[in-house]
């Protein structure tokens, strides 16, 4: 039989009917006027998702472009940079800005544990010249099913500093409520192919003010992802160069989407969905490598005792069809990952947690009666 493919990985994620079919047409001219009747559009749905007025600008290329352009579009080489690094997303920040020549501190955390948010305090108090000119982090550390409390970080920035806060919220964006505005977050880096339910190849990134301010400031060289040039065309409703044009087809559909289900009861499903997925692991024995006061709506990781991780990913993907995300690097074989982001629903969170019962059954791995685990998630999602 063919695969019957269920993308349980935190991205790509799965993508809706009527975005698959959004797509499924010629290109249109990227200068004719009904693609920029797309453009206008997409931009303000980008703003009510980003729960902000400043400007969010698409850019053609993975959710690493959107860092990247975060980063040389504020910066000046040589600048002092706080990177929080707290798993491989925080490591992609480290590099990023060692690859611009930015002298980089770091606050670091263990693998499965949050970014300190006095860590951060201490050094911008200790920096009394005010040499430090960004904090950079990840929001959803999507390599372990951490959330970093973003919030209280940036409010440390805000009260210590005149430092810029850069955020990559790829697999938080469109699960948990990040009010760009009401925080004050001045740079946020975000990619298709997750909370937006479209296929990889489109970034956002959404600059502040301040961040336009800094802007002014930044020597760092640029030219494909020089954001000017973005907002110049974007204030046209166009773009610098040869957006993928299809993609836009389908960032249209996803958000007009999103915009029916609400802001809210998109974060109040991903919330639910994370609660019936941590219980439902619990119940049946497992143990999440993640606290889950500080897990992360997307994403939830399993560390199963005495089993080789990617045996039962294996297992789960041969049998059941569903694909989970292994551990990376030191934790390969140690863990692996839900992906509960996107396009989910009650009956993706049931397979999964069914799946996973019925696997360590057969392997002679469950220790406690059948049923436990899904038991648990069902009277979760039953009564939240
Ligand atoms: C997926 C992801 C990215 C972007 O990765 P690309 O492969 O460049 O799209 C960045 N940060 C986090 C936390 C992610 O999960």
């Amino acid at each position: 039989m063919q695969d019957k493919l269920n993308l349980m990985i935190p991205g790509p994620t799965p993508v809706p009917e009527n975005v698959l079919s959004s797509m499924s047409k010629h290109p249109i001219g990227h200068r004719s006027g009904d693609f920029q009747e797309i453009v206008k559009k997409t931009t303000e749905q980008l703003k009510w998702l980003h729960q902000t007025t400043a400007d969010v600008l698409t850019i053609t290329g993975s959710g690493t472009a959107a860092m990247e352009a975060g980063i040389i579009n504020t910066l000046s080489k040589g600048d002092q940079v706080i990177c929080g690094d707290n798993g491989k997303f925080g490591e992609r920040w480290v590099k990023v800005a060692k690859a611009y020549g930015l002298e980089v501190k770091l606050v670091k955390a263990d693998w499965g544990q949050p970014l300190d948010p006095n860590e951060f305090k201490r050094l911008l108090k200790e920096d009394r010249d005010g040499k430090i000119k960004a904090v950079i982090l990840t929001h959803s550390e999507t390599s372990t099913g951490v959330i970093n409390d973003l919030k209280t970080i940036n409010n440390e920035v805000k009260s210590n500093s005149k430092a810029i806060t850069i955020a990559d919220c790829v697999t938080s964006l469109g699960a948990c409520n990040i009010p760009m505005d009401e925080w004050g977050i001045d740079v946020i880096a975000s990619g298709s192919q997750k909370g937006y339910m479209i296929p990889p190849g489109l970034s956002f990134v959404a600059m502040s003010k301040r961040a336009w301010e800094a802007n002014e400031q930044s020597n760092l060289p640029k030219f494909y992802l020089d954001l000017k040039q973005y907002l110049k065309t974007s204030n046209k409703n166009s773009n610098p160069f040869t957006p993928a044009i299809n993609l836009y087809f389908a960032l249209e559909a996803s958000l007009t989407m999103m915009q029916k289900e609400g802001l809210n009861n998109i974060f109040a499903r991903h919330a639910r969905h994370q609660k019936a997925t941590q219980e439902g692991i619990k119940a049946m024995g497992l143990n999440l490598f993640t606290k889950e006061s500080f897990g992360s709506p997307a994403i939830t990781a399993v560390e199963p005792e005495n089993i080789d991780a990617e045996t039962i990913r294996k297992l789960i993907k041969n049998d059941f069809d569903i694909l989970l995300a292994g551990g990376q690097d030191h934790l390969k074989g140690k863990i692996f990952r839900i992906g509960h982001l996107g396009f989910v629903n009650d009956r993706d969170i049931i397979s999964v947690i069914s799946a996973l019962e019925s696997t360590l059954d057969k392997i002679g791995e469950l220790k406690i009666p059948i049923g436990r685990g899904i038991s648990k998630t069902i009277s979760i999602l039953n009564n939240e």
